[in-house]
């Protein structure tokens, strides 16, 4: 479903990604874990083109993100190419990026509502639907203040899945939550995946990434050091750098 190839960005003079390949498959879970600065986040926004490339290629369900090809030359896609895009990649975002001044239900309607001119009616039923799936049927029309770290975070997965997304990305989704929080987003996402949705992760959560994820990549400094089977990557890492990064967090 998702395919990076050699994919580098740079700011200004500091290369971040420094040739990027990899391969996510339709209903596959892929963790990312890694350093601070290695390159993640920046990946992440790379696939939904919130950030440009300066080479390489991204493609996301067989379609050239940012891009449209003609003969050897690439053009950028107009402004409502790219939102009909981005649409399809669902991002949620270590500290949760609700509007505030809009409540549980409403946030997650937003989308369908703006972007795709959905109805009202239909966008709130299908909100109300995903907020149950997510645990929140109790608290529909509660403001974010209202609302622990762990809903808030529910809620923006719920949002990202109210565009219907063929991909789901999430930076660091627990990074800001009190550790007793922690739990019932990764419950989420992990039923998340048992639906078959495809996913990255990136994640400090270790012992998620392995019994979640199909794929484990470990990154530093930019490239892709090593990638596979999580227990293989965790339990018998190849690499002195995932060693020692591992050693670290584990
Ligand atoms: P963390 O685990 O801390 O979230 P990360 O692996 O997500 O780290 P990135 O956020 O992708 O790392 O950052 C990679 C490098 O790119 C860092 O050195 C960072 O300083 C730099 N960087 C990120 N965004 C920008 C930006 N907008 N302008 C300049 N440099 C940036
Ligand atoms: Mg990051």
């Amino acid at each position: 479903l998702l395919r990076a190839e050699r994919v580098r960005k740079s700011y200004g003079r500091h290369q971040v990604l420094k040739g990027i390949d990899l391969e996510v498959r339709r209903g596959e879970v892929m963790c990312v874990i890694g350093p601070s600065g290695s390159g993640k986040s920046t990946f992440l926004r790379c696939v939904n083109h919130l950030e440009r490339i300066q080479s390489g290629r991204i493609w996301v369900d067989g379609e050239l993100i940012g891009y449209r090809q003609s003969g050897d030359r690439l053009h950028d896609l107009s402004a409502r190419e790219l939102s009909r895009q981005r649409a399809e990649i669902g991002m949620v975002f270590q500290d949760f990026n609700l509007f505030s001044h809009y409540t549980a239900v409403e946030n997650v309607m937003a989308g369908p509502v703006m972007v795709r001119g959905e109805p009202r009616e239909s966008a709130r039923d299908r909100a109300v639907e995903l907020l149950r799936r997510v645990g929140l049927g109790d608290k529909l029309d509660a403001y974010p203040r209202r609302l622990s770290g762990g809903q808030q975070q529910r809620v923006a997965i719920a949002r990202a899945l109210s565009m219907r997304p063929k991909l789901m990305l999430f930076d660091e989704p627990t990074s800001a939550l009190d550790p007793e929080l922690v739990g019932e987003v990764l419950d989420v996402m992990r039923d998340l995946a048992s639906e078959g949705l495809t996913m990255i992760i990136v994640t400090h959560e270790i012992g998620f990434a392995r019994e979640v994820g199909d794929t484990l990549v470990f990154m530093d400094d930019g490239v892709v050091v090593e990638s596979g089977a999580p227990a293989q990557v965790i339990g018998n890492p190849v690499h002195d750098r995932t060693k020692a990064f591992l050693s670290k967090v584990l």
